[in-house]
């Protein structure tokens, strides 16, 4: 299925000439412009020059690896949706334990068609939500149009994920969300193999909303806020 217009420059990093030609003729077929990069430091060069709206990444690079090239960028203040690649489970470990910002990971081997949905969900999270008027729970406000958040009248840097979290578990205090739900909602994903992912980025939440607002987990059902 591919169209006219680019969906936008997708940049692959990838040491595997294999799967970088799979990664780059899927994401070419859903419309994207794609560039492959195989090591750490052309990948940095090429999301400064380049500009791309969102990056592949792979964990297990030569030189500078995945997660470094991700601190980097995020030191710099480069909030380009991010999806690491990961080749093994140590390796999602590390790069969920580590609060940087990343949105998401694919384990391989992974379906080139899943790869495709995880891009497109991660460019969706990054968008400004609909129904701007400020929500207010607890000691939180979130400001949906300029996705911007007050704890106790300060303002905390969220992610794109961790705010879109955020804003569906304050839209409906009281309500308990599954973590289906919220993969569903918050990831646009169908059923997927693993929820890990919702219970980091929870916890990450927590971390930044200290005492403010707190985020319950109910036993064997999944999280929700309190009014
Ligand atoms: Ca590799």
């Amino acid at each position: 299925m591919s169209s006219d217009v680019s969906r936008g420059l997708v940049l692959v990093v990838e040491d595997e000439p294999a799967i970088a030609e799979l990664q780059r003729l899927y994401l070419t077929r859903a419309g994207f412009s794609v560039q492959v990069v195989t090591t750490g430091e052309q990948a940095l060069q090429a999301v400064r020059s380049l500009r791309p709206v969102a990056v592949i990444l792979d964990v297990g690079l030569p030189g500078i690896d995945g997660v470094e090239v991700c601190r980097r960028l995020r030191d710099e203040g480069d909030a380009t949706p991010l999806l690491f690649v990961t080749a093994r489970d140590e390796e999602v470990d590390r790069v969920l334990g580590l609060e940087m910002g990343a949105d998401d990971y694919l384990t391989k081997p992974f379906s080139p068609r899943e790869m495709v949905a995880r891009v497109k969900a991660v460019l969706r999270r990054g968008r400004p939500l609909s129904g701007g008027t400020p929500v207010d729970v607890g000691q939180v406000r979130l400001f949906p149009d300029e996705r911007r958040v007050e704890v106790g009248g300060r303002a905390v840097e969220f992610t794109a994920t961790e705010f879109d979290l955020l804003a569906h578990l304050m839209r409906q205090p009281g309500r308990v969300f599954s973590r289906e739900e919220l993969l569903s909602a918050v990831w646009g994903y169908g059923p997927v193999v693993t929820t890990r992912t919702v219970d980091v980025h929870v916890a990450q939440v927590r971390a930044k909303l200290g005492d403010a607002l707190s985020i319950r987990t109910v036993r064997g059902v999944g999280y929700g806020v309190q009014r």
